[in-house]
């Protein structure tokens, strides 16, 4: 099990670096970009990035009770209603970047924007639940990546 993220530390109103973050947090850099990928919301527009203390603490809270609420396969951990959700529609976008796959589906409740990272191997049994579609490269500017 990695160490858990402490919360004690971070001021809600300030903004972090990602190797602040990382410092305050007791996690490492590649830790937190992990998190952006996984849906952390970051200023990606600004150099170097930067994470909002408060995104980054509902972040660390909505991991902790994901973890606890023990999802189904079905649902995913909704940020803002604090809860475990269905996808609207059951419509769910599946993003691939390497290694990584990631599903993307809007909460059924509050039409928030939730993530869920997979497995390849589970894709097969996530399509045979939703109306899955693939996005195999990421829609996004290559400035990005610099
Ligand atoms: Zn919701």
């Amino acid at each position: 099990m990695p160490k858990s993220a402490k919360l004690s530390g971070i001021k809600s109103l300030r903004c972090y670096t990602i190797q602040e973050a990382a410092g305050v947090t007791g996690g490492s850099d590649r830790t937190i970009r992990a998190w952006i990928k996984q849906g952390l919301p970051a200023l990606e527009s600004e150099r170097p990035t930067l994470v909002r203390g408060n995104a980054l603490i509902s972040f660390i809270e909505g991991q902790r009770q994901a973890r606890k609420s023990h999802l189904s396969r079905d649902e995913f951990y909704c940020l803002k209603c604090r809860a475990a959700r269905k996808p609207a529609g059951a419509l769910v976008d599946c993003e691939t970047d390497g290694a990584r796959t990631k599903l993307t589906a809007l909460c059924e409740a509050c039409d928030t924007i939730m993530h869920k990272p997979i497995t390849p191997i589970s894709l097969s049994e996530v399509s045979d639940i939703f109306d899955v579609t693939m996005r195999s490269a990421p829609i996004r500017s290559s400035k990005a990546d610099h």
